[in-house]
């Protein structure tokens, strides 16, 4: 998500917001202020909260966007007449550009606010950040009973780890995903915050290096435990298992992290009893 706003901010950064074309009715969230109030206004910052992106106007009004798990962008260096299939809305720009905001499947999750000054929005209903003082010491005290999957996928826990993400740090520190803070002592604790922070500095990196499409889909290439069920683990050389949990593959190794124990999945453990 960092690189994806990273190549969007050096591509619309400088330039005026000319006007747009809205594609779909459940796109555009918000009714005031009306899109039409920064046209021709410059886009002077741009920003990121977990999944959302915003560009920043001179007068403090903000263009908001979330990229749902299907969404992607394109980015057209001449601003396009065409209406791809699942687009929501085409940004343009002053030097003849334009942004595409798309999304795949019929979640409809894809959309834009726009935020008066001093309104967040739905940023406002975020958790903090992965690597603040306030996440650090959450995972440092709490007695959260939750599965730590469930836990760091939880935007109003933390912001912008997600599922992907979950599957690899908890590979990396070693941990079952069905284990639970109240049940760690420091040790653990410490390994996930290490791995956190290795495997989201690492994911980055790896993104900054992509070229092409900004396909967030694509982002699954980079995962190296997530969707990997049936592959050796780079560590031990078991195969990676998965089970089904909250309508999420959960992909992990029985040796690494759980001591060889297979977790159950709850809804068929209770249709073979
Ligand atoms: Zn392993």
């Amino acid at each position: 998500m960092q690189a994806l706003a990273e190549r969007i901010g050096e591509a619309v950064v400088g330039l005026e917001f000319v006007g747009y074309t809205a594609f779909s009715f459940h796109g555009l969230k918000t009714a005031v202020p009306a899109p039409e109030s920064v046209v021709n206004q410059c886009v002077v910052a741009m920003g990121r909260r977990a999944k959302y992106v915003w560009f920043g106007f001179a007068d403090d009004t903000r263009l908001l966007f979330h990229l749902s798990q299907a969404g992607r962008f394109d980015i057209e260096p001449i601003a396009k007449a065409t209406k791809p299939k699942g687009s929501v809305v085409r940004w343009k720009f002053s030097d003849g550009s334009a942004l595409l905001l798309r999304e795949f499947g019929t979640e409809r999750k894809a959309g834009w606010w726009m935020l008066a000054p001093g309104d967040d929005g739905p940023l406002a209903r975020l958790g903090p950040e992965p690597d603040s003082e306030e996440f650090f010491e959450l995972i440092r005290t709490s007695a959260d009973g939750r599965r730590i999957h469930t836990l760091l996928r939880d935007q109003r826990t933390v912001a912008g780890i997600g599922r992907g993400y979950s599957d690899d740090i908890l590979h990396h520190a070693r941990l079952s995903p069905f284990a639970s803070l109240k049940s760690m002592d420091l040790a653990p604790r410490e390994r996930l915050l290490d791995a956190i922070e290795f495997t989201l500095r690492d994911g980055l990196e790896r993104e900054r290096k992509r070229t092409g499409g900004l396909s967030e889909n694509k982002l699954g290439e980079h995962f190296l435990v997530h969707g990997k069920h049936g592959l050796p683990c780079p560590v031990c050389g078991t195969d990676f298992a998965h089970v089904s949990y909250e309508s999420y593959e959960v992909v992990y190794c029985p040796k690494c992290q759980t001591n060889g124990k297979v977790l159950a999945d709850r809804r068929l453990s209770r249709l073979l009893k």
